[in-house]
């Protein structure tokens, strides 16, 4: 009997569970403590194994050889449940069982006892689908669930699970598995199929299926099917629309290279050859992803697959950016994903990348003024040298500093105040004048300024007695 890929790997052991430890240690450990949950949530996105999981946690509670940190496999109740026909273990699809009868069904089947194993393991996909009145009939049996009775609720929309609901569940969150995991597994179903395979193309349909397993495996099914000989890249990017390495390459380089006409012919190009303007975009996005993430980690990040070749050319065509830099441009070209979908899919990718261009070229403000301080240094100013003089007579610079001075040419006025007369008179003048002309290179002419802020205090009594008209005594 023909079965698909993904209902033939699906995992039936623990072990054997992909990009999901942290869930499946904690279930092991429930089972391991004998400290059952009467109700689970299993929540995340579509194809990462919560069904699956749900039914490896069913068979370990029922497996005859007592309840097993990992099911044998090979007993009757294991294999029934495998098979879908395990009389304890019941399998309904919120989607298509939301009537309140069906709850209501459930409701009066719960409280008769497992038939042939420990416990009757209901699992409720899509569990964010049940109408209110479907609802609230099961939260009646949620709330007095019979001993032996363990739900297991599956729902990628888990914002829509009520909270009274959700409170007398466990909640488990199930993660996007990783490129790398998948490309890993479909490696491994390729070898043991014994299909011929491109890695490229495996890394194709892992970015594609977006942390999803199953996705990825449906991919790989259909290129199996297209091609007996084997998954290769050029078969699989013809199959799912995908825009050639070798042309986002060349987009990449003509942005990075600051060739305007170049990208916007590649974009010609690449139309002519029969790529939708949307399935260029995409694959833009996809490739800026990877380059900024080379970029954040310094080479290609555990979760992240990418070729050597790939990697040393998006590091070659990056080094003059910063992070933030590509960070700036992906940000913008995500925001444009609209305008992509607008009735000018063309002209919208044109527009987008011109300005990818534009924002090649932009510098982040940061970046500049770490530049121009960068360059600053090799001018000499006032403020460069009174860091000379820091560091060569600290004692100085601070007396310097503190009275305040400016230049003029190649004169350097230093306000005065009396109690730093000792400037003026004393030694200090000479060193200044001498660490002057080694800073600049030149003579540098020292002038004082008297402060004149320091009024003396019966000049303010007699212009307040001025302005108040207060007359003297007489
Ligand atoms: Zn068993």
């Amino acid at each position: 009997m023909y079965t698909v890929i993904a209902r033939r790997w699906r995992p039936r052991r623990f072990g054997e569970v992909v990009g999901q430890p942290h869930i499946v240690t904690t279930l092991q450990n429930s089972i391991r403590f004998g400290r059952i949950s009467h109700a689970y949530l299993f929540c995340g996105p579509r194809g990462v194994g919560k069904t699956s999981l749900a039914r490896i946690f069913a068979k370990a509670l029922n497996c005859e050889k007592g309840p097993q940190v990992e099911p044998c496999c090979e007993c009757e109740n294991c294999l029934s449940i495998d098979g879908g026909n395990f009389v304890d273990v019941v399998e309904i699809d919120a989607a298509s069982a939301r009537r309140i009868e069906d709850i209501r069904e459930l409701s009066e089947a719960v409280r008769y006892v497992p038939l042939r194993g420990r416990y009757k393991v209901y699992i409720l996909d899509e569990s964010h689908m049940l109408t209110p009145e479907a609802r609230n009939a099961f939260l009646k049996t949620l709330e007095e669930p019979p001993a032996h009775t363990v739900f297991i609720l599956a729902t990628t929309e888990p914002q829509k699970i009520p909270q009274t609901i959700m409170s007398r569940c466990q909640r488990f969150d199930f993660r996007r598995i990783s490129e790398r995991d998948i490309v890993e597994q479909l490696k491994m179903i390729c070898k043991k199929e014994g299909v011929k395979y491109d890695e490229e193309a495996l890394a194709i349909m892992a970015e594609e299926a977006d942390g999803s397993l199953r996705d990825a495996q449906f991919l790989l099914e259909k290129a199996m099917n297209y091609n007996q000989d084997g998954v290769k890249e050029p078969d699989v990017l013809q199959l799912f629309g995908i825009v050639g390495r070798e042309t986002i390459f060349g987009f990449l380089s003509s942005i990075f290279e600051g060739d305007v006409r170049g990208g916007l012919s590649l974009v010609e190009q690449a139309i002519e050859k029969g790529h939708e303007p949307y399935e260029i975009y995409r694959g833009l996005v996809q490739a800026l992803r990877k380059m900024l993430l080379l970029k954040v980690y310094e080479g290609p990040p555990p979760f992240l697959y990418i070729s050597a070749r790939e990697q040393e050319e998006m590091l070659r065509l990056s080094a003059d950016h910063e992070y933030y830099e590509i960070q700036n441009m992906l940000f913008y070209l995500i925001r444009g994903e609209e305008l992509m979908r607008a009735s000018f899919p063309k002209l919208s990718l044109e527009v987008l990348l011109i300005n990818l261009f534009n924002l090649s070229k932009i510098k982040d403000v940061e970046r500049l003024m770490e530049e121009l301080e960068e360059k600053g240094k090799g001018t000499k100013d006032l403020h460069g040298f009174l860091s000379f003089l820091q560091e060569r007579r600290p004692l100085l610079a601070n007396i310097v500093g503190s009275l305040g001075a400016n230049m003029e040419g190649n004169r350097l006025f230093v306000r005065l105040e009396e109690e730093y007369g000792l400037l003026r008179d004393t030694d200090m003048k000479e060193e200044l004048k001498a660490c002057l002309r080694e800073y600049f290179g030149e003579p540098i002419e020292v002038c004082f300024e008297e402060k004149r802020g320091a009024v003396k205090i019966d000049e303010y009594v007699s212009e307040a007695k001025r302005v108040f008209e207060i007359k003297e005594g007489p």
